[in-house]
């Protein structure tokens, strides 16, 4: 019997299962992971940016989490010889709209407490010769790092502080009772005293295996890249990201300079077929038939249909995409766009049709259950890991 039993190797499930054996070295501790090491879906296929908290409510989990985990993650790839940097980012207005809009996420920067310089057209020009806008809001803290990397350490710290990682374990049945949880899997039964889950893109399954019908579904959202060729490694200095449009969930198309040293353009937003699915042609039917059922994801579609059409337009034709790089970086060509992988993220969306803004939990007498993490969550995820943990101390009644 384990003390401590997770669900997920990806960045959060790793994070927490490091933490909560720092704080309790003498309890036993088992991840379970379906896949065949760590990070292989979000954490595997994101940005790679530490991002230093610009977007989010004041006062949310996703404001308090990232501005602390954005020093976190900073101190644990020092302490861990993980490669990273703190290039800082560029929020790009290219006409009056996006000016206004920008003046509106100035005074959010101000409530969240970031360290941040307003540029002018000018300024922005000496920062960045090949962008064009009419002013950009300067915040150095952002950074890049590889978070399979990141997650991969963790994995290493969870191993020497004695706990076990079962890798090729898919946990297809759960049982609660008043004294332990139980996992059926596909490598036997495995018993702890309570239980964490950080299911990713599964949340709303693993929640349903304990007997609950959750208040949301997971909604999946395909986020598409493209890498442009060496010759552009340079092309740019910072992140470069557009002003997003507040009605809109995601960040809008930007140039991320990788940790590798080269620089991608993405990702868009387009409704996954399949929840893992990271070709265009992966196609899961049951997955669809979820998904459309459900009267929240419908609502989100209708209420989003001309974004919604759009960002499918310029899924499936390059064009369209190159459009929205070229407002703000003309230089760049169709023939740059080369392919790259795409990642999917888990959003979750209540039964009303909204998508739920800040990071959720939900909770039974023996578990604690993450399903809703998604960016800024791989920044946050050393918080995230703590606050769980703090979290369990308090209705577990652990010490
Ligand atoms: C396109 C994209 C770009 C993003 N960019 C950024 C960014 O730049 N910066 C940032 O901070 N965040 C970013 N994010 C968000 C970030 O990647 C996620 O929030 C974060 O990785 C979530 O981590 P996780 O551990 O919750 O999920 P995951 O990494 O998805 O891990 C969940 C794990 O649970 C496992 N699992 C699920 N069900 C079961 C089961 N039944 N049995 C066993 N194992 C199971 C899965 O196999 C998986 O490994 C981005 C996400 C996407 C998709």
């Amino acid at each position: 019997m384990y003390d401590f039993m997770i669900i997920g190797g990806g960045i959060i499930g790793m994070s927490t299962a490091m933490q909560l054996l720092e704080r309790y070295p003498d309890k036993k501790l088992l991840v379970l992971e379906k896949e065949s090491g760590p990070a292989e879906h979000q954490t595997g296929h994101n940005s790679g940016v530490i991002h230093a908290g610009v977007y989010y409510t004041p006062g949310s989990l996703k404001a308090q989490f990232c501005l602390e985990g954005n020093r976190d993650t900073k101190a644990f790839c020092q302490e861990n010889n993980i490669p990273y940097d703190e290039c800082g980012k560029l929020l790009v207005a290219t006409n009056a709209l996006e000016m206004q809009r920008m003046k509106a996420l100035w005074e959010r920067t101000e409530a969240n407490g970031l360290e941040r310089y307003w540029l002018n057209a000018d300024e922005l020009r000496e920062r960045e010769p090949n962008i064009t806008g009419i002013g950009a809001i300067f915040v150095p803290s952002s950074g890049i790092v590889n978070y399979k990397q990141v997650t991969q350490a963790m994995a290493l710290k969870v191993i020497e502080r004695g706990g076990e990682i079962r890798y090729n374990t898919n946990v297809t049945g759960l049982n609660e009772t008043s004294d332990e949880v139980c996992a059926h899997t596909t490598t036997g039964a495995y018993n702890a005293q309570y239980l964490i889950s950080c299911s990713g893109l599964m949340a709303d399954r693993v929640v349903r295996m304990l007997g609950l019908e959750p208040e949301f579904q997971i909604c999946p959202f395909r986020g598409e890249y493209f890498l442009l060729p060496e010759k552009h490694n340079q092309i740019v200095n910072h992140l470069i990201y557009p002003i997003p449009n507040p009605a809109m969930p995601f960040l809008g198309v930007h140039l991320t300079r990788m940790i590798d040293g080269t620089v991608t353009v993405g990702p868009n937003a387009v409704l996954a077929w399949k929840r893992e699915g990271y070709r265009k042609t992966d196609i899961s039917l049951s997955d669809s038939l979820e998904s459309l059922r459900y009267p929240g994801i419908r609502k989100v579609l209708m209420d989003n249909l001309k974004p919604g059409l759009l960002e499918l337009k310029n899924s499936l034709f390059k064009g369209g995409y190159l459009k929205e790089v070229q407002k703000y970086c003309p230089s760049v060509e169709k023939s740059d766009l080369t392919p790259y992988p795409a990642g999917v993220r888990a959003q979750a969306v209540s039964k009303d049709g909204k998508l739920v803004d800040d990071f959720l939990f939900v909770r039974t007498a023996r578990t604690i259950n993450v399903c809703n993490a998604p960016s800024p969550a791989a920044t946050s995820a050393l918080p995230i890991g703590r606050h769980i943990i703090k979290e369990a101390q308090t209705q577990f009644g652990l010490d």
